[in-house]
């Protein structure tokens, strides 16, 4: 068992950020970045703009997805050299449909492997996951997360389930996709999609699949940006 000590070695922290209004981070957020010795980042030049707006400079190494397993020796090093590092991935939470959680399995393998003093620690935050369900006004004592449909292979069973599913399934969705979607979805008895949330043009929009593709084929310019389908059973 490893326990949360005061310790030699580092911590590597995993820190969500705005999904949107540059203004939903955490003070806690905020303190760790500034106190961080490096962040590593999804994208550099999407953290910069966060790190910008709170007037943080700190050294930035890129790792995103591809990257994550091949540099997660690298990062174990730094840890047990003591320092402080910081991962955030794009926007919202890490590991919720988003690069993080390989580096966190390696880091955690290579602490119980060696018993190291290591910590690993979530500074929590947004999600869209959570942005959606909190306005959705649907009963979310259970629900089931799917992230991103796959796009070919196995769609067709995934959509299956979702259809069959006896509790509501959420799933982020592009802007591209969301009309196939919507057309996949007939025979569902509602749908609800939260868009921008955070964002200027935030809304939700719920309906038979059917309604809603009337309502974006009236306002094509609502077909735009970030989605969160919440599929009722
Ligand atoms: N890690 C993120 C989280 O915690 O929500 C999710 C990252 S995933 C790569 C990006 C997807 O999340 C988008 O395609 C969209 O489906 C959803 N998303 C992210 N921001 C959103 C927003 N502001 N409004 C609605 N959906 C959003």
């Amino acid at each position: 068992m490893h326990s949360y000590h005061k310790n030699n070695m580092g911590t590597l922290s995993i820190v969500a950020t705005p999904i949107g209004n540059l203004e939903d981070i955490t003070l806690r957020a905020l303190r760790t970045l500034k106190e961080c010795d490096v962040i590593y980042a999804e994208d550099t030049r999407v953290i910069s703009k966060l790190l910008a707006r709170y007037s943080i400079a700190k050294p930035l190494q890129r790792l995103d997805a591809a990257m994550e397993a091949k540099r997660a020796d690298q990062i174990i090093e730094r840890l047990e050299a003591g320092e402080k590092i910081v991962f955030v991935s794009d926007a919202g939470t890490p590991g919720i449909s988003d690069p993080g959680s390989r580096l966190v399995s390696a880091v955690r393998e290579r602490i119980s492997r060696f018993n190291l003093d290591i910590r690993i620690e979530a500074i929590p935050g947004a999600s869209a996951l959570t942005a959606a369900l909190s306005i959705a006004g649907l009963d979310t004592g259970e629900f089931t997360f799917i992230g991103f449909l796959p796009h070919k292979k196995g769609r067709q069973t995934a959509l299956k389930k979702v259809a069959a599913s006896e509790i509501p399934v959420v799933l982020y969705e592009s802007p591209h996709r969301i009309l196939k979607l919507l057309k996949e979805l007939e025979g569902v008895s509602r749908v609800t999609i939260a868009r921008e949330l955070t964002k200027i043009h935030e809304e939700v929009i719920a309906g038979t699949p059917q309604e809603i593709t009337a309502h974006f084929t009236a306002h094509p310019d609502t077909i735009r940006g970030e989605f969160v389908v919440i599929i009722e059973p």
